[in-house]
């Protein structure tokens, strides 16, 4: 199917594409002890594998699966340098182990969650961030964040694309603000810890990410696995609104090239940093409906229903810093991008 005779081989591909362009570079976490948090998770997995193949010393994985999945991580779990701590990070922890970088990727991140599970999103990213970062102070550990272009909130289109600079537009009793003012509070978490213990920090605001392993099902509801199950079902697209807002679609191995850039020590110029990794095409989302009809070729029409609050206009990063201290910009084009990503969905679909 797509070249690819399996879903494991669609990841497979990305993992060793992710590697090859990392050791390019001479990035490598050969021999490093690294704690992340959301291991199990879309991106986390992902990153536990990268850091696995490349040589890790030990990569500790906490995830107490509330969005991650187990399946995510069942090829590492058998490893002597993969260790997996069923918690909710919310309550506090300690690996009883020396880490050198501990990554925080745990949050649920879909605006389904947002209305059903607020209170769990909000403890994760303010009480969950100020347990990873106590981890981080307690070993010495670098602390590597990953906040989200939704603490830019809605925008007005002037500040689009959007500087790591930019202030943010959020509304704060929104139905998405569980999510943006956690994730900007979990912000200030790692900017007082650097400032009160001079803990290394580096923040990644990540941009709508798709991929392989990017949840689906109707619960979920982000757009892209929505339009793919929905046209390989030859169901109606369920596009919100007039279909005119925007986003920049990062496929799964630019982001985590980026992120394992961003978070890598040898990079000295990153910290202290907040940087933007996303992806600068934008499109909209009915542009994004088209295409995914095309190149599964169904017979799906689209269908429109009613915008959601607050849902960003535009949403499309500057990349200027990353370019400029990460040597990192985004090379996959979303056609490139969705052909791994429906060629996954049709095995996982059968
Ligand atoms: N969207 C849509 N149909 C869907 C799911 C989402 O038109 O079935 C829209 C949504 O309103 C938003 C964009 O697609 O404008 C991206 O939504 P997603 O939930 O993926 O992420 P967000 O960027 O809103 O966090």
């Amino acid at each position: 199917m797509d070249g690819f005779n399996s879903a494991d081989e669609v990841i497979e591909a990305i993992i060793n594409d992710i590697r090859k362009n990392l050791e390019r570079s001479k990035i490598t976490y050969k021999n490093m002890k690294i704690l992340i948090t959301g291991g199990a998770g879309f991106l986390g997995s992902y990153i536990c594998q990268v850091l696995i193949a490349q040589g890790a010393k030990k990569v500790i994985c906490y995830d107490n699966f509330a969005s991650g999945k187990k399946e995510n991580i069942e090829t590492l779990m058998d490893k002597d340098n993969f260790e997996f701590h069923f918690h909710d990070i919310s309550v506090p922890f300690n690996p009883e182990e020396n880490v050198e970088i501990v990554m925080h990727l745990a949050s649920r991140a879909s605006p389904f969650e947002f209305e059903h599970h607020p209170i769990q999103i909000l403890k994760s990213n303010t009480l969950g961030t100020m347990n990873a970062l106590e981890v981080a102070r307690m070993y010495d550990a670098q602390f590597f964040y990953t906040s989200t272009s939704e603490v830019y909130g809605n925008p007005d289109p002037s500040h689009v694309p959007t500087p790591e600079t930019y202030w943010g537009h959020v509304n704060s009793v929104g139905p998405r603000s569980c999510y943006d003012e956690s994730k900007r509070a979990g912000e200030a978490y790692v900017k007082a810890y650097e400032l009160e213990y001079d803990i290394p920090i580096r923040i990644a605001r990540i941009f709508n990410t798709y991929g392989p392993r990017i949840r689906g099902g109707p619960l979920f509801g982000r757009v892209v696995p929505n339009f793919i199950e929905q046209a390989l079902n030859n169901e109606p697209i369920s596009v919100f609104g007039e279909g005119k807002q925007t986003r920049s679609f990062t496929f799964v191995s630019d982001e985590i090239e980026g992120l394992l850039r961003l978070a890598y020590p040898g990079i000295t110029a990153a910290r202290g940093e907040v940087i933007n990794i996303g992806n600068n095409q934008e499109n909209t989302v009915e542009e994004l409906a088209k295409l995914v009809i095309e190149m599964t070729s169904s017979k799906s029409a689209i269908k429109y229903f009613a915008l959601p609050k607050d849902d960003p206009v535009r949403r499309c990063p500057v990349l200027d810093k990353a370019k400029k201290i990460l040597d990192w910009q985004p090379r996959t084009s979303l056609r490139d991008g969705l052909r791994y990503t429906i060629a996954w969905f049709k095995y996982m679909l059968q």
